[in-house]
This record gives C-alpha cells, structure tokens and sequence, in this order.
C-alpha cells in the first residue's frame, strides 16, 4: 500500500541531516558525567537555547545523558548543533529571510555583472534543500522548532491560526456532507458479514464510509431501539468521535475504527451479544470508539518525562486514558451528540462507570495486572458474578485495541508501519530533548521484526490464548493468525541476522 510505505519512514530519518554548524570530537572523557550536557555546550560554544545531537562513529544517533560511554580515537562521538535560540529565532523565518536575502542579492549581482555567479546558484540550492529538510521533520513543530506554527506563535498571528484552523474544519465539514449522504444508503449483506470478522480490510475505505459502517455496528446490535438513540444524535455523536481523533500516524481515526469494528466482531464471533446485558454491549462498542481521544502520538512515557499539561493535570496516573475518556464525555455533554440522553440515571451511571473502566484499562502498563486477574476467574468463569463480566470486559477491549496481527498480513503490516513511524518521531523528540529514549521507539535500535516478534510472543499470544480459553472459536480467528504472523517475522529477523552475519565475515 503505497501511501503508508517505508518512505515515510525514511523522511523523518532525514532530521539526523540538519545541521546549523557541525564539529567533530576525536576524543572526550568526562570524569564529571553530571555535568556532560554542559560540558558539550560549552565546548560547542553553544547557548543554553541551542539543541545539540552527537552522533556515533557509525552515524547513530546518543542520547546526551549521565550514562553516556566515555569515548576513544576509535570510537569517536560528533557533535551538531541543530537548532538555535528556539525561542526568539524561529528557524523556518530565518531561512525565508535568507532566501528572500539572496533574491536581492541575485537581482543587484545581474544588474552590475549582467549574469549570475555560481556562488549565487549555490547558495540558492542549499537554502532550498535546508527547507526542504525543515519541511521533513514537520512533526516536531510543536516543539517550536517552527516559531510561525508553535501553538503560541499561532496565537500572536490569528489570522494564520485560523487559516489551519479553517483547513480542518473545511475537511471535518466534507466528511459529515459525505456521510450524512450516504448513511440513507443500505450497506449491502457482504460487507454487513465481512464487518463482524477480523478479516475485514480497513484500507478499501474512505472516512465517511467509516463513518457508515460505525453506525452500521450500532444499529444491528439495535441500539438505536434499546437506548431510544435518535438517528441524528447518533450521527452527530459519531461526526463528534471523527472530529476529535488528531492526524497523526497510528493513533487517529482509522486506528479508532478497526479497534471498533474489531470489537464488533467479538461480539458476533463470541456470541457474547446473547449473554451480556445490553448497557454492557453499548459500554464494549462505545468505549472501543472512544478509547484513544485526542492521542496527541507520544506516550504516557513521553507525557510523563516531559511533564506535560496531560501529566500535570492527572498526575502522572494513565494520563492519556484518562483524557481520552474524559473526552469521551465531553462529547457525550452535548445534547445534540448525546446518545445517552434517553437513558436512566441508574443506566447512565452504570454505562459512565463502565465505559470509565474500559477505556483506563487500556494503558498497557496495567496489562499484567489485568491479564491476572483474568487468569484467575476463567477457571470458575460466571456471566452472573459482576467481578466476573467487568474483567473480561477489560479484556476484550485490551483485545481489541492490539488486535493489527490477527487481522490478513496485507491489513496488519501497513498498521505496522504507522506504530513505527509515530514511535520514531517519539524516540527522535526524546533524543532532541535530552530525555530518556524508550527503548522499543528507538529508530537505531528497531526493526520491524524484532518488534513485532518480542510483541506477539510476551503481549500478544499470552492474552489472546487467554480468552480463547473461554471463547474456543477464537482459535481460528485471532490466534492462528497472530501464530502465523510470528512464524513470518521471526523468519524475517533470522534472515536479517543471518545477512548481518555475512556481512561482517566478508569484510576485508
Ligand atoms: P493504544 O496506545 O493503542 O491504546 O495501546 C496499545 C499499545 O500497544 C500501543 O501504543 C503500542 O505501544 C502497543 N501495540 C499495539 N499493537 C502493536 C503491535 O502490533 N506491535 C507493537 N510492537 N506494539 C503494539
Ligand atoms: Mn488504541
């Protein structure tokens, strides 16, 4: 699938080539490790407004920390400097009036010379590909490596604000126009069958067809008639889902789809629809949608160590879960967007809790605890003991939420891509911004093999042989495919190994 290719991958690779000023260090040694950040800045003769990156002999981007190796004549570090005095410059206005500079130049050089010195040309052609490298680590601009996009940069100039603002809601408008046009059209019985297995291929739509199908999901399990959902409420709660998911590689709307539609699946697959209550089905389906809100693409990790506004407001404890629910029921606050509006208060404080347990327990560093708790009552499994049910409501959406491998290797490895690439720019801004790199989005330590291999035998295959376990007919449908999947990507990274390996004995 070419729009998500390893192409997009490389393109964020290219950050490594910024380079303002550069200099190299043959030999470094730091008795005083506390102080190793200071120590290169003031060797760089860098202000504490610059960013620094130091590179391996072999290219590889280190972490600037206390735990960095002493170094030799062999094992050389280099250091950049990529980025200066972020608050008061603003790199990307910088290269514009550099640009605009040289246009004068250009013009005054023609009019005394009669023609254009190749110094000129030069110069022309390395402030544009400078752009064009700016242009590729867009993703960072938050950072406010582009003063005249950063967040508060937007608001000194509304007008800009608003134009990007009024890009996205122009989009948003186009959608609901689409969908709202094709939701009286009936979904023909294929996909309606297709949409209750993993097999079901996510790539053949556009968002308002989504959009079609979610409400699709929510009719047939007849919603609408139990809850006295009014179609229009559902369609604007639906449009409001849509809305609030961010355009980012892995966390946005299609990933809020297949999480959804994978649940969707459960459901009918497991026959569950016949043995929960129905609040209990609304709470599955409704917190699969809703289950990754506004995820900004960095990590509770990431949050936490960069103390964010997220972290501080929720004090470090699942700070995105809970901003996705919180979210949630921002959305559900809306008269016209509320789908609960119908529904009793003891219905609404069952479906609130529910939905709120849900969503908190899909921050993975809570997976053992859940997966144990599961592990405990399956032996004695009741549909009647609430402790039962609500734990294997947790699971399902735990399944749901990291089910890519089950689905046809064509689906799942695009996924794949996505993960990487948002896990890349994670570990690219921890590396810029001095914090610890975490360990699986580390561009120069993972591949798509080894992440996938370690994942699906520590995460995926313990959990999903669990609640086949409970649910048999499982089997087919998501464990032998995750099972199929390891022996793919562990024969990917032997062959890897083995080239590595072959490599290194035939060098000279
Ligand atoms: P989510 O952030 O989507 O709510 O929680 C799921 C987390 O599980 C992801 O952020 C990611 O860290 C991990 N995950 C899900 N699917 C995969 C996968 O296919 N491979 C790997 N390596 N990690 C995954
Ligand atoms: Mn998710």
């Amino acid at each position: 699938m070419a729009k998500w290719s390893e192409q997009s991958l490389e393109q964020t690779a290219r950050l490594k080539m910024l380079k303002v000023r550069g200099c190299s260090y043959s030999s470094v040694t730091c008795n005083d490790l506390c102080n190793v950040a200071d120590l290169f800045r003031a060797a760089a003769e860098a202000s504490p407004h610059h960013i620094l990156k130091l590179y391996k002999a072999n290219g590889s981007v280190v972490n600037i920390s206390p735990m960095l190796e002493p170094n030799s004549q062999d094992s050389y570090y280099r250091l950049e400097v990529v980025a200066s005095d972020l608050q008061s410059i603003g790199v990307k206005s910088d290269v514009d009036n550099m640009e605009s500079r040289l246009c004068h130049l250009e013009t005054k050089v023609q009019q005394d010379a009669g023609n254009t010195p190749e110094i000129i040309d030069n110069l022309k052609s390395q402030v544009e590909s400078f752009k064009r490298k700016l242009e590729s680590v867009k993703h960072l601009s938050w950072m406010g490596l582009f003063r005249d996009e950063s967040p508060q940069q937007l608001s000194k100039f509304p007008a800009k604000a608003k134009g990007l603002q009024l890009n996205i809601e122009e989009e948003h408008r186009e959608v609901r126009k689409k969908f709202l046009n094709m939701s009286s059209l009936r979904v023909i019985e294929e996909v309606r069958q297709q949409l209750k297995t993993p097999m079901f291929d996510n790539w053949q739509w556009e968002e308002p067809e989504m959009l079609v199908l979610l409400q699709v999901m929510f009719t047939d399990l007849d919603f609408l008639t139990v809850f006295h959902i009014e179609v229009d409420v559902l369609q604007n709660f639906l449009f409001e889902v849509y809305c609030h998911y961010n355009n980012i590689p892995f966390h946005n709307f299609q990933h809020c789809f297949c999480v959804t539609q994978m649940m969707y699946g459960l459901i009918w697959l497991t026959d569950i629809w016949s043995k929960l209550d129905p609040m209990d089905l609304l709470i599955l389906l409704t917190s699969a949608l809703c289950h990754d809100l506004d995820h900004p693409g960095y990590s509770n990790v990431y949050q936490i160590n960069a103390q964010t506004d997220l972290a501080l407001r929720y004090n470090d404890i699942s700070p995105l879960e809970n901003h996705h629910c919180a979210v949630a029921f921002g959305i559900l606050a809306k008269e016209e967007s509320n789908i609960l509006k119908h529904v009793t208060t003891e219905q609404y404080k069952h479906i609130r809790a529910g939905m709120i347990r849900c969503i908190l327990a899909t921050d993975m560093a809570r997976h053992n605890e859940i997966l144990n708790k599961f592990k405990s009552v399956q032996p004695v499994f009741d549909f009647r003991n609430k402790d039962h049910t609500e734990v294997l409501m947790k699971i399902m959406v735990k399944v749901s939420d990291i089910s890519n491998e089950a689905r046809p290797m064509a689906v799942a490895e695009p996924w794949l891509d996505c993960l990487l690439q948002e896990f890349f720019n994670q570990g690219d801004a921890e590396k810029l911004k001095g914090l610890p790199v975490t360990p699986f989005m580390d561009r120069d330590k993972v591949s798509k093999p080894s992440s996938q291999t370690s994942f699906i035998r520590f995460v995926l295959l313990p959990l999903f042989t669990e609640i086949t376990k409970l649910f048999p007919c499982l089997e087919q449908h998501i464990l032998e495919p995750v099972r199929r999947a390891l022996e793919y990507y562990s024969d990917l990274e032997r062959a890897t190994q083995q080239e590595a390996a072959a490599a290194v004995a035939n060098k000279p």
